[in-house]
């Protein structure tokens, strides 16, 4: 069995086998926040972020797209 490797979006930190971090789940008109958890993570569309202030970072920009 190989490990997925998870990469950060914003920075490029690279885990396999990430702690507190974030997963982020999204379409135009819904973001949803997840708590790190391997279902989450490998949900088909999921994006992974090593931390807060790196979700954050994705957040502000969906939601800017968002209006715009
Ligand atoms: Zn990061």
């Amino acid at each position: 069995m190989i490990d997925t490797i998870y990469r950060c979006e914003i920075c490029g930190e690279e885990s396999q086998n990430p702690v507190r971090w974030i997963v982020i789940h999204c379409n135009s008109s819904q973001l949803t926040v997840y708590k790190w958890t391997k279902e989450a993570a490998d949900t088909y569309g999921a994006r992974h972020y090593c931390g807060e202030a790196h979700a954050q970072v994705y957040i502000s920009r969906w939601l800017e797209a968002a209006c715009s």
